[in-house]
């Protein structure tokens, strides 16, 4: 049996010029998201996606202004609430802060 002789060719990697277009969670403005082109987020913890601007723009996290936007998101989504920041802000991305564990 030849071994590695199609390992070469990966099934997903027809069209992988084409990058795709996202409208963004928060501001609705559109990005392109692709092998190379990466003008925004995808937040999996979420499942949202971010344009860049917002992404840099709230690094610290989602402020009030727009937590309520991701709030109602997470609720239809079923998704759970992700413990805040020393802000009192949902972090960024989804993550608790600093790892601390429990
Ligand atoms: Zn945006």
């Amino acid at each position: 049996m030849p071994w590695g002789s199609k390992l070469l060719s990966r099934p997903m990697s027809q069209s992988g010029k084409h990058a795709m277009v996202f409208n963004c969670f928060f501001c609705g403005g559109r990005f392109q998201f692709g092998p190379s082109l990466c003008d925004g987020k995808h937040i999996k913890r979420y499942k949202i996606s971010v344009c860049s601007a917002c992404w840099s723009s709230n690094w610290d996290g989602w402020s009030p202004r727009v937590e309520e936007r991701l709030l109602a998101h997470l609720v239809t989504e079923e998704l759970p609430v992700p413990e805040r920041n020393e802000k009192g802000w949902l972090p960024r991305d989804g993550q608790a802060p600093n790892g601390t564990r429990g």
